[in-house]
């Protein structure tokens, strides 16, 4: 049976292309890019070359605007804490609910540890963010704001240009989780107010452990790792070299796929999320329906639990996640989905799928042949808990 791989907002295969390029830095290109012979220089050229991949493809005005981290999960917390000590006398975040756990719990320990006011701005039924709360709580004694691009459950887009605009007016650094829109959206950063944004290689077809932040010039940052003076004294620690290369690699397929996202890997969503609306009553897409990642459908399917759906996919050979379950494993509804409202009868039967250049019409149309059947049973009024059975 061949496995359809449909959750890529979880994490991405790394290309062919990225394993290519990274396997030098392991061998005769192992040297440390600090070092004064042959060895470091080849190494940190690799380095610079990467580095100028991902600033075409997220348009940074400068090279030296980006510093490499270990991921998606450091850069966030770096960024804010960062923004927290550029601005002693600022005691508050502005941040949303539907926030990744990178985000949410570094702003719950600030909040606990220090003494920092957070402001979480709520989203309507459609994810949206409420801007009228936004701007409330925009006053010059915020220090930062973070606020994702685009939601990792939902696909959701928020409009990050304005956002970051707004934040400027009162003085605040503005800090986006970008690492679902990477590689997905066309962005042109020097065009923008946006001083930080956070990126992850794993969700853009590169490895794993790498990612970046871009900080624009004249921000005024400081280390969370401390230790030597990689990174222009922005991330401590020998660089990851390999990770630096495929990530670099990675940025430059992304760039060059970027069409494809708004063409064939949004006709290949709409497809399965038309096929799956027009077969399964009862069923509808959560999210903002037109600002929307062109590869992510989060579908909440009335009256099923998403876990028993997840087992019943994966033993068809699809893997994707459920928009229900947080990630602390309890039956808990997902934040996101409580954020916007959903009903928890709908809300406990969310199904994420999230394409990837990797996919085609044959995942789609094998989704489309079984799900039918596998919702259906799932809601059938089962023969053991009937109140008959010996409930075994
Ligand atoms: C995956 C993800 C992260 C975490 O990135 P890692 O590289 O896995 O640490 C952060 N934010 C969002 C929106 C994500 O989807």
């Amino acid at each position: 049976m061949s496995q359809i791989y449909l959750d890529n907002n979880a994490t991405t295969r790394v290309d062919p292309e990225v394993f290519d390029a990274m396997r030098p830095l392991f061998m005769d290109q192992f040297g440390n890019p600090s070092s004064k012979h042959e060895f470091g220089a080849a190494a940190g050229v690799a380095v610079q070359k990467a580095r100028q991949q991902l600033q075409a493809l997220i348009g940074a005005a400068f090279e030296d605007e980006i510093a490499f981290t270990s991921g998606g999960t450091e850069s966030d917390n770096a960024a804010i804490l960062a923004g927290l000590e550029a601005m002693p006398r600022r005691t508050e975040i502005v941040t949303s609910m539907v926030e990744h756990p990178a985000v949410l719990a570094l702003c719950a320990h600030v909040e606990t540890t220090r003494d920092v006011k957070v402001h979480r701005i709520p989203v309507d039924r459609q994810g949206r963010l409420d801007v009228v709360a936004y701007k409330a709580a925009l006053t010059p004694n915020v220090a930062v704001v973070s606020i994702m691009w685009a939601n990792n459950e939902t696909g959701t887009i928020f409009p990050l240009v304005e956002l970051a605009e707004l934040a400027k007016e009162v003085g605040a650094l503005f800090h986006t989780d970008a690492v679902q829109a990477v590689g997905k959206l066309p962005m042109d950063l020097k065009s923008t107010a946006i001083d930080m944004v956070s990126l992850s290689g794993h969700k853009l077809h590169g490895p794993k452990g790498i990612g970046a932040l871009y900080i624009k010039r004249g921000v005024h940052f400081g280390s969370l790792i401390k230790g030597g003076h990689q990174e222009r004294n922005r991330r401590a620690g020998t660089e990851n070299t390999p990770g630096i290369v495929g990530l670099g690699k990675a940025a430059e397929l992304a760039l060059k796929f970027i069409d494809e996202q708004s063409t064939r890997i949004k006709s290949l969503r709409d497809r399965l999320e038309t096929g799956l609306l027009q077969s399964i009553p009862n069923a509808f897409v959560t999210g903002d329906l037109e600002q929307r990642l062109p590869n992510t459908s989060t579908i909440a399917f009335e009256n099923i639990e998403s876990d028993g759906m997840l087992l019943l996919l994966n033993r068809e050979g699809i893997a994707c996640s459920s928009g229900s379950a947080c990630s602390c494993g309890s039956q808990e509804l997902s934040h996101v989905l409580r954020a916007m409202n959903i009903p928890h009868t709908a809300a406990q039967g969310a199904i994420r799928f999230s394409l990837s250049r990797d996919n085609d019409e044959k995942d789609v149309d094998r989704v489309l042949e079984v799900m039918p059947g596998l919702v259906e049973m799932l809601r059938a009024p089962s023969p053991i808990f009937n109140g008959y059975g010996d409930g075994i």
